[in-house]
């Protein structure tokens, strides 16, 4: 136990030990080694961190500050955050196997830190309004004011970057907040804690708690003195969440899961396309949320488009996240892994042909999976319909446009969709047609801070990045004063 890391959790700017006095062991996904633990934080400790920082919205100086103030505090917050890159990203490569390319998201310049800055720049431009009531003598304004304390829930994917898309707007609009990172990677939140020291934040502002999704996320969702949840994970946590929410009518934000089309028509670069399509789903292990997993291919070009998917998916180097030769990482953790794994057996138990098979890249410890791409594999099987969450891919043929659009439909999910074609105007009209929150022409994977994302239909609701995201986190009063 010795070289274990042993972290506690934040509450009032201070540490502290589980009152329920347990730990849960967080592995390093490239050896399959314990290599720390954080908290598994019960009621009691929810409610500690609950009454920081709702102390802190109420009593304490973050409710009561003027927004540009509070916008240095968050300029502040993204320097320090770019001063401790490389450990942050050294953290998630331990915690979570991610390859150190998270790094200079992180560094001045990068989109992390952009987005504290475009935060900080916005919290003295939240402007009310005056509205032109149809009502004698009177005066009626409406101002954008904070929720109070909001519930930051995060998935274990890209803990860092999930967590600044919902921390700098939620700050930005004056809430203060209590974090619950994912149970299978809290580490790098933890570590944030310490650096955001260097940020002056008053006692109570930003509080983290660890632990399971039922023993501290549906404690902390079910506060009373929390108003507002923010939650990103798989579409089935969401909606159990958001049941515990409805308990007490509070708002929600979801950003759930995904089961991205990507379609290749006729004319599409090939070139183009495949790389695209490689790097919308391989790079991260297939562990992001818009991966687009469903390739829906013209019957044309099918054939040329899979030997050359397969040619270059195939060279893509698997192996340890400190090794600078690999392109892919393991699978972050081995719950996941064990998953993906069984995934892919019932898909061939099914019969779908398996033109690539990344259990190729298993390795004696570590969790390591390749690319894998299965062929004929109908829209309505198991494998197209349900998120797996790992670097495995399907293809299907089409033969016209309806048909691939309703194909493109028919899934529960509406996070993401990709469309490939020299035909800019087919490819526009077929983008309209697509229910999708963000959709993506001849391109895959693109965002920036002032571009709103989210999903439709159970992907989610609610949006994240640019004005949306931030008004996500403040609710509208209207004033009538008498003249
Ligand atoms: P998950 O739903 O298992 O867990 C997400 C978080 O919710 C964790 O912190 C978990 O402890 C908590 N949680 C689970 N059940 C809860 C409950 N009943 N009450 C309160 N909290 C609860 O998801 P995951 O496996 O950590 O993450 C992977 C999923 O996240 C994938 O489906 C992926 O598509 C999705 N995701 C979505 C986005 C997006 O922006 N749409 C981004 C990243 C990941």
């Amino acid at each position: 136990m010795a070289d274990i890391r042993t972290y506690r959790y934040f509450a009032g700017n201070t540490w502290h030990d589980p009152a329920t006095g347990r730990w849960i062991d967080s592995e390093n996904p490239a050896t399959g080694e314990v290599w720390a633990r954080v908290p598994d934080c019960g009621p009691e400790d929810v409610a500690r961190a609950v009454a920081a920082a709702r102390t802190a919205f109420r009593d304490g100086p973050w409710g009561r500050m003027q927004p540009a103030e509070r916008g240095r505090a968050l300029r502040r917050i993204g320097d320090v955050i770019s001063a401790h890159a490389d450990r942050l990203g050294a953290v998630e490569l331990l915690d979570n196997g991610r390859l150190p390319n998270i790094a200079p998201g992180l560094k001045p310049g990068g989109w992390q830190v952009d987005s504290w800055h475009y935060y900080a720049g916005m919290c003295d431009k939240i402007e009310g309004r005056v509205i032109p009531a149809e009502v004698p003598d009177m005066h009626n304004y409406l101002k954008w004011q904070p929720y109070g304390v909001v519930a930051l829930i995060l998935p274990w994917n890209s803990p860092i970057g999930t967590l600044t898309w919902k921390l700098a707007p939620c700050l930005a609009a004056g809430n203060t907040v209590v974090i619950k990172p994912s149970e299978q990677a809290s580490c790098s939140v933890l570590d944030l804690m310490e650096i955001l020291a260097e940020a002056d934040l008053p006692p109570g502002v930003v509080n983290v708690v660890t632990g399971f999704g039922a023993g501290t996320g549906e404690p902390l969702i079910d506060h009373p003195d929390v108003r507002m949840v923010s939650f990103t994970g798989g579409t089935g946590g969401g909606r159990t969440a958001a049941a515990v929410a409805a308990r007490q009518v509070k708002p929600l934000v979801m950003e759930l899961g995904g089961k991205s089309p990507q379609i290749v028509l006729p004319d599409a670069d090939l070139h183009l396309a495949v790389n695209g399509v490689v790097a919308g789903i391989f790079p991260a292990g297939g562990q992001s949320c818009i991966s687009g997993s469903r390739l829906l291919v013209h019957r044309s070009v099918i054939g040329e488009f899979t030997e050359r998917l397969v040619d270059v998916a195939s060279k893509a180097r698997v192996g340890p996240p400190d090794d600078p030769a690999s392109q892919i990482g393991p699978i972050a953790n081995r719950p996941h892994y064990e998953s993906i794994l069984r995934r892919i057996a019932a898909a061939e138990a099914a019969g779908h042909r398996l033109l690539l098979d990344g259990r190729s890249a298993q390795r004696d410890r570590g969790y390591y999976i390749g690319p894998t791409i299965f062929a004929d594999v109908p829209n309505r099987s198991e494998l197209a319909q349900k998120e797996v969450f790992g670097p495995v891919v399907s293809t299907e043929t089409w033969d016209d446009e309806a048909e691939v659009i309703r194909t493109a439909n028919d899934t529960l999910y509406g996070l993401a969709a990709g469309i490939w074609s020299r035909d800019v105007t087919r490819a526009m009209r077929m983008a309209d047609r697509i229910e999708a929150g963000t959709v993506y022409i001849n391109n895959y994977f693109n965002a920036a801070t002032q571009s709103p994302v989210g999903g439709w239909k159970q992907s989610g609701y609610g949006r994240e990045n640019g004005w949306e995201g931030m008004k996500a986190f403040m609710q509208t009063k209207s004033v009538w004063l008498a003249t």
